[in-house]
């Protein structure tokens, strides 16, 4: 069954789905890179050693496209899916479709986690969480008084902020691409930014001013393809405390190959992945969730023998 549940699912798939357990999935676009099944079955697979109703439990992937969202979500209910995540583009366009939602996906404007109730979708968003203890884990990095240079204003991004400023990060430095994308993110999340320094730049063209000894974190897609550039020159910026890609396959992005080139403290996205994942499991299962299976999924999945 895993085969099964590993391989990509359509929206077609949906119209005939027979799978009689319960079902979790990922959507996205693109879905292949992704590991959140291999580490989501791995932990269930240890789940159902000590408790039998999680054996007919499995993690699928689906490869949506944002026009196909809403039909998607509508098949996901009425198959009865347990739970769903969110990735690349859907965390923000999921928003409008959600029956509930919480206050971080509020404050966020993304969602990565849902979880089905009788009326709908309700939503909420881990990636803040997960980003938290993965920079605790790699750099031993707490967010509080921290300087962050966040690269992107997509779904992944918005987690990243309001968890930062939650945090109460000394400063928060936002770049992107899209001026008015990131203006118009700028201008949510302003309020709860309290005695935090909340500033944006062009990601073409960092500014003179960007603080040094900050922590740098692409949330942008930039990485995923692995001939992609890197979203930023870091010779540019005063010299960072250490960089951080969300992006985990290719395990080293161009972010990263510099980032170790200039001698700098740098990780990939897999701890975020797995934190981000427990979490999000933790909710649909209430069972305490086997972190260091699915670590070890994701680093067998990523190095074979
Ligand atoms: P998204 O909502 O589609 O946002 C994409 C972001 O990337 C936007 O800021 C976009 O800028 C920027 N971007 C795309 N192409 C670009 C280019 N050619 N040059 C510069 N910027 C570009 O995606 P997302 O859900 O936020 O995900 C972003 C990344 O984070 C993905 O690689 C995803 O896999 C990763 N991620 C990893 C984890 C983890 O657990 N490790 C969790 C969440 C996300 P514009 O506004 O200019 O379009």
């Amino acid at each position: 069954m895993n085969a099964v549940a590993e391989s990509i699912h359509t929206l077609a798939d949906l119209d005939a789905w027979t799978f009689p357990g319960t079902a979790l999935a990922l959507i996205g676009r693109p879905v292949a890179h992704s590991l959140s099944p291999v580490i989501h079955n791995a932990a269930l697979a240890e789940l159902a050693k000590s408790q039998p109703r999680f054996a007919d439990w499995r993690y699928f992937k689906f490869d949506i496209a944002p026009a196909e969202l809403p039909r998607a979500l509508l098949l996901f209910q009425q198959n009865r899916f347990h739970g769903l995540n969110l990735t690349v583009p859907h965390k923000s366009l999921v928003v409008e479709h959600l029956a509930g939602s919480d206050a971080f996906v509020r404050a966020a404007g993304a969602a990565n986690t849902l979880t089905r109730t009788g009326s709908g979708w309700r939503g909420t968003n881990t990636d803040g969480y997960g980003l938290a203890s993965a920079l605790q884990e790699d750099f031993g990095t707490e967010l509080v008084g921290a300087h962050i240079i966040l690269l992107g204003a997509g779904g992944a991004a918005r987690g990243a902020a309001v968890e930062c400023l939650r945090a109460r990060c000394a400063s928060l430095w936002i770049g992107n691409r899209t001026a008015l994308r990131l203006a118009a993110f700028i201008n949510e999340i302003a309020p709860l930014a309290g005695s935090t320094e909340l500033r944006s730049f062009d990601l073409g063209q960092p500014p003179a001013g960007l603080p040094a000894d900050a922590t740098v974190i692409n949330a942008t897609s930039l990485g995923l393809g692995s001939a992609d550039p890197s979203p930023i020159d870091l010779r540019t910026l005063p010299r960072p405390r250490a960089v951080y890609d969300m992006v985990y396959r290719p395990p080293r992005t161009a972010l990263l190959r510099q980032a170790a080139e200039l001698g700098l403290a740098h990780a990939n996205g897999l701890s975020m992945l797995i934190h981000q994942g427990a979490r999000s499991l933790g909710l649909w299962t209430g069972a305490t969730v086997p972190v260091p299976a699915m670590q070890a999924a994701a680093h067998a999945a990523l190095n074979p023998v």
